[in-house]
């Protein structure tokens, strides 16, 4: 599987990452991740989803007042870092999506909003009310079904994609193609090409948080298995949460024994990508 759009994420990913913002208690993150429902339309034999035993279904929905409260805390530090809807669900099943984008863009006009989604909704009124407003940068479509999918995108959405506001991302396999796009999920997952856990340090708890459907803030994308949970959004601030003990001990521990403890002691993604400045900063500053 050759993921050729990964390069032209990363670009456009680094530039939200470049404000950073300076908090009395360290940097503030510079990706916010939510998955705004607990719901997905589909059922994806690679996913996670299709084994209850390690992820569950739940009617869960973000709701808008805490995001609300939340992104207008945020709004007092500017900031313009980078929001992504996707996370362990599809977007496009919570039913106030569009309102969701237009709180995010109405109270952080700075921000990177991008959405990651199968884009099987585009057609429904909701799906129809995003695409005429606009309140995002960019559709990230993961197409999975292959290459007359693709064509029939590149058809409904020429003018989308010409702006630069879509980008179909290939995800499904090539004659020849060897499947290495996916991580092991920390360890839940074997797509057949299992790699080694990694033991270098991650930089994802040094630059990126994220919420799940029911306020969960958890590690990272890649704990699907929901191991590490820092607080919940209802209760908290996304930045008391951000600045807290136990994210502090997290981050410390990922200076001094990288990836002892789970989720992180089972998972083989890299995670150097991005976040190289934050890493540094905290680790220098011992904030
Ligand atoms: S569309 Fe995405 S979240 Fe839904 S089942 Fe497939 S891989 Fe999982
Ligand atoms: S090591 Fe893996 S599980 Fe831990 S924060 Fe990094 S990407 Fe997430």
């Amino acid at each position: 599987m050759k993921d050729t759009d990964y390069k032209v994420k990363g670009s456009d990913v680094s530039n939200s990452f470049k404000n950073t913002l300076r908090h009395n208690d360290g940097l503030i993150f510079q990706q916010l991740e939510f998955t705004v429902t607990g719901l997905c339309n589909r059922s994806c034999s690679f996913c996670p989803r299709t084994d209850p035993k390690i992820f569950k279904s739940t009617k869960t929905f973000l709701d808008l007042e805490m995001l609300e409260e939340n992104f207008s805390l945020l709004a007092k530090y500017d900031y313009s870092g980078r929001l992504s809807y996707a996370g362990f669900g599809e977007p496009f099943t919570h039913p106030n999506f569009d309102k969701i984008l237009e709180i995010s863009r109405k109270i952080l006009p700075k921000s990177v909003i991008d959405i990651i989604t199968n884009a099987d909704l585009l057609k429904t009124k909701l799906g129809k009310r995003v695409l005429a407003n606009k309140h995002f940068n960019r559709l990230l479509i993961s197409a999975y079904d292959g290459i007359e999918q693709v064509k029939q995108l590149e058809k409904d959405y020429s003018d989308l994609i010409q702006k630069g506001k879509m980008v179909i991302r290939k995800r499904f396999l090539y004659e020849g193609d060897e499947l290495d796009l996916f991580s092991s999920r920390t360890g839940l997952v074997d797509y057949g090409n299992k790699s080694e856990s990694k033991t270098n340090p991650c930089f994802y708890p040094f630059y990126n948080i994220f919420v799940d459907s029911n306020g969960d803030v958890i590690a990272c994308c890649h704990d699907w298995g929901k191991k590490k949970i820092f607080g919940n959004v209802y209760k908290d601030s996304i930045l008391d949460i951000w600045f807290s003990k136990e994210y502090r001990i997290f981050r410390k521990l990922m200076f001094q024994k990288p990836r002892e403890i789970e989720p992180c002691n089972n998972c083989d993604v890299d995670g150097t990508l991005y976040g190289s400045e934050a890493f540094s900063d905290w680790k220098e500053k011992k904030w």
